[in-house]
């Protein structure tokens, strides 16, 4: 495996080979996989990936994975230019990059998920699992239907009725547990431990990680191979924001942009902001949170890149920011408003975010900045009951309609 030199830890540094393993059996610390660049900048090249598939696969060369076969349409979702949104935060130079239509399950997860389960088969489970918030027991729920796997997704009782609908349509084992996130991933670890299945997010979370990366490559791309000045993320785990990152980072080191990675804002909900906190108070680790927030999809008190992500906020010159449960639907709100776009809550806690850094002016008003929708409103809608105006009720007869519909809307 050229392209691959093996994983290796996080902490300190030791290498393992390419097997369905995340810890350190040293220091405990995660374990990433580690390319060959060289060896990559050989063969890879802006034509050939404009020539590839219409997908996260057209980047394989700096993906885990030697044979894509599941999640074969993930990826290569839209990049708006968000003139009315920017006209309204004083920035021209705005995109929003939509991951609330992602393929198949609208969320930023069927990247990952792509990922993970590809590499799965490659090991030869027959089994896909997952500890999950919602967006990704809907898209392990579906990829393991789609491929012909095993299914098993852990979640919180109390996540939406939509996210859970959305993966008991395929038709896995969903087993709803009597607590939050952390509790649903500390019992998943210990059944990862016991049965032999492909834990998307825990046994094989080095390779599912990297297909986070893929939101950086497409961006990339889609401003003509080069990165952003700055982008606005959504923070869970931590995964994801460091992992775009890495992804600006691999692009330059292997020549396809020239200019400088983004600066890099993350966002989290004020009901669960343990990454935030940390980055703040200036601290290298994470003071665990009990998560009180509508946004659901983010919400983890014990987030496992935590570390990793106060560290990308520093190196990038970035910074954080939270949103409170009214800031969020206010952000939902502004972002169907201005760019007829319906995201769910992660998405108006990196909106609302947005608008905060944008009103405080850390953004010249001419730099690219892009701000990544990672899910999709229509899985979330319960927290808007009460938020929005009533259609207007009237009998099928014009006088009505002229009455209460025209006299009531068409103003002067
Ligand atoms: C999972 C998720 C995230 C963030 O995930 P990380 O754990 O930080 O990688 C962001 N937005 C949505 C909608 C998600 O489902
Ligand atoms: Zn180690």
């Amino acid at each position: 495996m050229a392209k691959i030199k093996g994983l290796a830890c996080k902490e300190c540094g030791r290498e393992y080979p390419v097997e369905p393993i995340h810890v350190c059996e040293f220091c405990f610390g995660p374990l990433e996989v580690i390319y060959d660049y060289e060896e990559i900048k050989k063969s890879i090249s802006r034509e050939k990936i404009e020539k590839g598939p219409k997908s996260l696969w057209r980047y394989i060369d700096l993906l885990p994975v030697e044979n894509p076969t599941v999640g074969l349409s993930a990826g290569f979702t839209p990049l708006i230019k968000a003139e009315n949104l920017g006209k309204e935060l004083g920035l021209k130079n705005l995109y929003i990059k939509d991951d609330s239509v992602n393929h198949p399950t609208l969320s930023f997860k069927d990247r990952v998920v792509a990922v993970a389960l590809s590499k799965a088969k490659e090991f030869g489970f027959d089994t896909a699992a997952c500890a999950s918030t919602g967006n990704l027991a809907n898209s392990v729920s579906a990829l393991a239907a789609s491929s012909g796997m095993k299914c098993y997704v852990f979640i919180p009782a109390n996540l939406e009725t939509n996210k859970i609908i959305g993966s008991l349509v395929f038709d896995p084992v969903v087993v709803a547990v009597d607590g939050n996130y952390d509790d649903v991933n500390r019992l998943s670890s210990e059944i990862a431990n016991e049965f032999g299945w492909a834990f998307v997010n825990i046994n094989v979370r080095p390779y599912y990680s990297e297909g986070s990366k893929t939101l950086a490559f497409e961006v990339a791309e889609q401003l003509g191979w080069k990165s952003p000045d700055a982008v606005v993320a959504p923070l869970a785990s931590g995964s994801l924001y460091t992992k775009i990152w890495k992804g600006f980072n691999e692009l330059k080191e292997v020549g396809l942009i020239e200019n400088n990675p983004p600066r890099m804002y993350g966002a989290q909900a004020l009901g669960c902001s343990p990454i935030y906190q940390a980055f703040k108070e200036g601290r290298d680790w994470i003071k665990p949170v009990k998560p009180d927030t509508i946004a659901k999809s983010i919400a983890i008190g014990n987030p496992a890149d935590g570390p990793y992500a106060v560290k990308v906020a520093k190196e990038s010159n970035g910074d954080m920011e939270v949103a409170s449960n009214e800031e969020i639907i206010e952000g939902i709100k502004l972002l169907a408003k201005t760019e007829g776009i319906f995201t769910e809550t992660a998405g108006g806690t990196t909106i609302a975010v947005l608008k905060k850094f944008a009103e405080k002016g850390v953004f010249n008003p001419d730099e690219i900045v892009v701000a990544y929708i990672t899910g999709n409103g229509y899985k979330t809608m319960e927290v808007l009951e009460g938020h929005l105006k009533s259609p207007i009720h009237i009998k099928p007869s014009l006088q009505e309609f002229k009455e209460k519909v025209i006299g009531q809307t068409v103003k002067g």
